[in-house]
């Protein structure tokens, strides 16, 4: 098959799939976005299911295309003008993720959604989160584009959108895709810690910083985590590939 961006797309395919397999996902909404140039981006189609998005599936958009929105096969609204101006006004940002997860989610619902450092997975956050707190409706301007993507400028990889869900920033889908599952598992620890009405056992800013800085020297593993993941796919369901 010699469709341009080949490698891009089944790899942005797999992740739509192990997010429906981890349940992130919700109904038909939530969008994955990946850069290949300058200007032009993948994107899931609108109202498609992730649990049945292939790589050929994905939308090749120009972030520069005013047009977009009248195609026939024209993203959701939504996701165009997050990621349009995401990818426009963030190159590094090459893979752009927004899902609503279960615990990142309800983490954004709290008055205080700080993700206090209290266990490693908490730790790889320190400094790496923006919260949101300015929740006016659905993002359906390019000035709501360009408000999130001057959030994101001085170098965080998670939006925490407060009342609404999540959105990361990556250099790879791998990568990015691994920022997202290690930060609802984060979440999910900090609510479950929550719910037992004990107090948290906070570390210090400098233990936080320090583990922040050797999950960075950890690279390969959201690497080979992606990798185990599609190889996974490439054995019980290699569908997301064609
Ligand atoms: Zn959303």
């Amino acid at each position: 098959m010699s469709t341009p961006h080949r490698a891009e797309r089944i790899d942005l395919a797999a992740a739509f799939r192990w997010f429906a397999r981890l349940d992130m996902h919700e109904s038909v909404a939530n969008h994955l976005s990946l850069a290949v140039d300058d200007t032009s981006f993948l994107i899931n189609p609108r109202g498609r299911h992730f649990a049945r998005i292939s790589a050929s599936d994905l939308l090749l958009l120009n972030s520069r295309d005013g047009s977009t929105l009248e195609r026939p096969d024209a993203p959701d609204p939504t996701a165009w003008y997050l990621h349009a101006r995401l990818h426009e006004k963030l190159p590094e940002a090459r893979c752009v993720m927004h899902l609503h997860p279960k615990y990142a989610t309800a983490l954004a619902c709290l008055k205080d959604p700080t993700l206090y450092p209290i266990d490693m997975n908490t730790m790889r956050f320190f400094g790496r989160v923006v919260v949101d707190a300015d929740f006016s409706g659905m993002a359906l301007s390019d000035a709501e584009g360009d408000r999130v993507a001057g959030l994101m400028a001085g170098g965080a990889t998670v939006l925490l959108m407060a009342n609404h869900g999540v959105l990361v920033i990556g250099p790879t889908v791998a990568r990015a895709f691994d920022e997202f599952y290690y930060f609802e598992r984060a979440a999910q620890t900090l609510l479950t810690c929550y719910s037992t009405g004990k107090e948290l056992s906070i570390v210090s800013d400098e233990i936080a910083a320090l583990t922040e800085r050797q999950w960075r020297e950890y690279g390969q593993l959201s690497i080979d985590h992606f990798d185990n993941l599609k190889a996974i796919l490439d054995a019980e369901d290699p569908s997301y590939q064609h």
